[in-house]
């Protein structure tokens, strides 16, 4: 046996490599947008979460080029110790203001904004139940917490309710989901997730990273979406997708963020929002509230590839999607990567996801509303130019 602590490292990288699940960055040269520049080439961009085309505005720069001149690069410290700056309460006000809850807490991301709450929410006394396909920092909060976890099938209401018979065995329950599914594209059930909770007398927590911006009529997200504003929910999210920026929040009731501010270890113990992503998320949410137009552009978006693959490539196995995410269904980690590197030849980049990350692999093209209609054209020729390679039919 090697006495090296250390050389499991290399044998257990080696396994991921045999697997297909290892993982590499990959460099982008210019700002975010429709088309990037990668590796010396122009590509169409069907990677991204910035749906709205925010990240690369010139105004979510410039409020953050003037953020940076005002208040420096670093926030210096944690909120409740020298970090606290009057544009991060300006900041809290917006989301709340965007979300109609009484307030909000902006996180340095949305996984710490998932950490830190559902840490503080619940303990070894409670219980979670767990959508089996939410995002990892979900998962992980629930694993911090201690709480006793129950994970239900995607989406599956009726085995959820089986296990709330075992609700009053536990102090408090908390339920918890995303609300669009990133990798996947789908949405929950939020109306009977509510009519559960109440039921119940559980908490609900909603993950809108990926909705925020996208749906409802304001762009509040889906609870906006489902008619349900203003129900009693802990909504957390982010300010990295639509909106462009950096950091994420929780949005609930003026009781649940001041304990919040006083109980989540990921919001007390780490450094407070930088003045730039700070300001950039600010005007983010005020093109949010002024140009719904980039919304209504999106949805056109989304409706013209979903009708162009329906009409031109009804054999693809595509996941179901309520959303800007649409996965490609592939038969296995090789033949997701080897699609993945082809698409790139031919100018299109889209990610090919792979176990661990999801179950089965797949290609995740993600639509913006700053594409042309000509580039979503684009990629559905070249989607049929792929398809009538013999390997790639499942
Ligand atoms: C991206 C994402 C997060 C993490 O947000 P960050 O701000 O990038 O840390 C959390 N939840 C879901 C569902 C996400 O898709």
């Amino acid at each position: 046996m090697s006495n090296d602590p250390y050389a499991w490292i290399e044998q257990s990288l080696a396994t991921i490599h045999k697997a297909n699940w290892y993982r590499v960055v990959q460099t982008i040269d210019s700002r975010p947008g429709a088309t990037i520049q990668m590796e010396g080439r122009s590509l169409l961009n069907f990677a991204s979460n910035d749906y709205l085309g925010l990240a690369g505005d010139e105004r979510l720069i410039q409020a953050a080029i003037t953020a940076t001149q005002i208040y420096g690069a670093g926030s210096t410290g944690s909120r409740l110790l020298s970090g606290h700056r009057e544009l991060h309460r300006e900041l809290e006000r917006a989301i709340a203001i965007l979300k109609q809850t009484d307030d909000a807490l902006v996180f340095s991301s949305g996984y710490l904004a998932n950490l830190g709450t559902i840490a503080a929410l619940v303990d070894k006394r409670d219980l979670i139940l767990s959508d089996q396909y939410n995002h990892s920092c979900l998962k992980n909060g629930a694993l911090l917490s201690g709480a006793t976890i129950i994970e239900y099938p995607h989406g599956d209401i009726l085995f959820l309710k089986t296990q709330l018979e075992q609700r009053d065995r536990y102090r408090r329950c908390l339920i918890m989901t995303d609300s669009v599914f990133s990798m996947d594209g789908d949405l929950c059930p939020l109306p009977e997730l509510i009519d559960l909770a109440a039921q119940f007398n559980c908490m609900l927590l909603i993950d809108e990273a990926h909705a925020t911006g996208v749906f409802g009529e304001t762009g509040a997200g889906c609870v906006e979406h489902f008619n349900l504003t203003g129900s009693p929910l802990i909504q957390v999210g982010t300010l990295s997708k639509a909106l462009g920026s950096l950091g994420g929040y929780v949005a609930g009731s003026a009781a649940l963020i001041d304990f919040l501010r006083n109980r989540a270890a990921s919001w007390i113990y780490t450094t407070a929002l930088s003045p730039a992503d700070t300001a950039a998320a600010i005007a983010a949410i005020s093109i949010v509230r002024e140009e719904p137009d980039r919304r209504q552009k999106l949805w056109q978006n989304i409706n013209y590839l979903k009708q162009l693959l329906t009409q031109e490539l009804p054999q693809l196995k595509l996941l179901p999607s309520e959303s800007p995410i649409l996965c490609l269904q592939l038969a296995d980690a090789a033949t997701a990567l080897k699609f993945g590197s082809d698409l790139k030849e031919l100018g299109i980049f889209a990610p090919a996801i792979r176990p661990p990350t999801v179950p089965t692999s797949r290609i995740r093209f993600s639509i913006m509303a700053t594409h042309e209609l000509s580039q979503i054209e684009q990629l559905v020729e070249i989607l049929c130019q792929l398809n009538s390679q013999v390997h790639f039919k499942i």
